[in-house]
């Protein structure tokens, strides 16, 4: 059995800790959220009062935070993660944050003789929850090869990407995609009912023709033809719009470093802003078909 500190119990840090606990894994917990805490505790969790105290004695540090300021505040400065992590510990930061962050939180590991990977993480609530997420880990093969077996604990596949950061960057261009899929998804759904329609008919279809996607297919936007959709709970999160809206800011961002040619992304972006601006903040990102649907009765192109 080996101790983990894990530090972040948010939606998704929580599920995920749960499965360490459910391998046989000792998992000390801290979050700001001592509510969080305590029901992680009462999954058979240790409580921690602080990231230092989950951190000493750790065989590894699970971080699940929400951007890249908070990895930084949990990893660095005198009561910190690499100032109270033995040496020998592997530390993995499944949060999604911007590539430069992580590639600064890699080298100040590595400085310290940590092994360090960037493992952020595909699969909403329910994936964390089922132990099926897919990680995207960036590292070294020798930091890899450590954290594999914590990972596994929490995932379906564990895949590495590249040196550090590349997990970041896999995880971003993936968003992007998935984004732009979705606005295309709804931009048809909605048409094809305009144009009389029945859901379900085009669904039938699309699904089996080249218009085929994970955004129709896994997560259709309309109510009806994939029962587990938000779409079908009235359009409660699963994955935020404002989550997707961080991440296609940060995969703006990373294009803008990279000299990358993103219109679609950058009007992808766009659309999400306009969406979190007006209805969408507490809803799944899917629900953008709300507003396609409005932009449509007002006659907006
Ligand atoms: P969340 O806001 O629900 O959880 C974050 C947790 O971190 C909170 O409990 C908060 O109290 C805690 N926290 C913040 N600062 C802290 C600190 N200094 N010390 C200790 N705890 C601290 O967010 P989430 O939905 O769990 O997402 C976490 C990360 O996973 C994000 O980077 C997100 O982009 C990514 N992600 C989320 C989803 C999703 O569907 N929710 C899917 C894939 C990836």
């Amino acid at each position: 059995m080996a101790q983990i500190a894990f530090i972040g119990l948010g939606n998704m840090g929580s599920g995920m800790a749960a499965n360490l606990i459910k391998a046989g894994q000792d998992v000390r917990a801290f979050d700001l959220n001592a509510e969080a805490v305590a029901q992680l505790v009462s999954k058979g969790a240790r409580a921690a009062d602080s990231v230092a105290q989950a951190a000493q004695g750790a065989d590894a540090v699970v971080t699940m935070l929400p951007a890249g300021p908070h990895v930084h505040s949990v990893y660095d400065g005198p009561d910190g993660v690499l100032a109270h992590a033995p040496a020998g510990a592997v530390l993995m930061d499944c949060s999604t944050i911007d590539v430069d962050s992580a590639r600064k939180a890699a080298a100040l590991a590595k400085d310290k003789g940590f092994a360090f990977v960037d493992a952020p993480v595909s699969g909403g609530v329910a994936a964390a929850e089922a132990g099926t997420l897919t990680f995207m880990v960036g590292g070294p093969s020798d930091a890899f090869a450590k954290a594999e077996p914590y990972l596994d604990m929490m995932g379906k596949a564990v895949i590495r990407a590249g040196e550090a950061g590349a997990g970041q960057a896999a995880k971003i261009c993936n968003n992007m995609l998935l984004a732009i899929h979705m606005i295309g998804t709804c931009e048809a759904i909605n048409m094809a009912q305009r144009l009389g329609l029945e859901t379900q008919d085009f669904f039938n279809i699309a699904s089996k023709a080249s218009g085929q996607c994970w955004s129709l297919t896994s997560y259709c936007p309309a109510p009806g033809p994939v029962p587990a959709a938000p779409s079908n709970r009235g359009y409660k999160p699963g994955f935020a719009a404002p989550m997707m809206l961080k991440d296609l800011k940060l995969a703006m961002e990373a294009a803008r470093t990279a000299g990358a040619s993103t219109p679609l992304g950058a009007h992808a972006a766009e659309i999400y802003q306009r969406f979190v601006d007006s209805d969408g903040e507490g809803l799944d990102f899917s629900a953008v078909i709300q507003m396609i649907a409005a932009d449509s009765e007002a006659g907006k192109a």
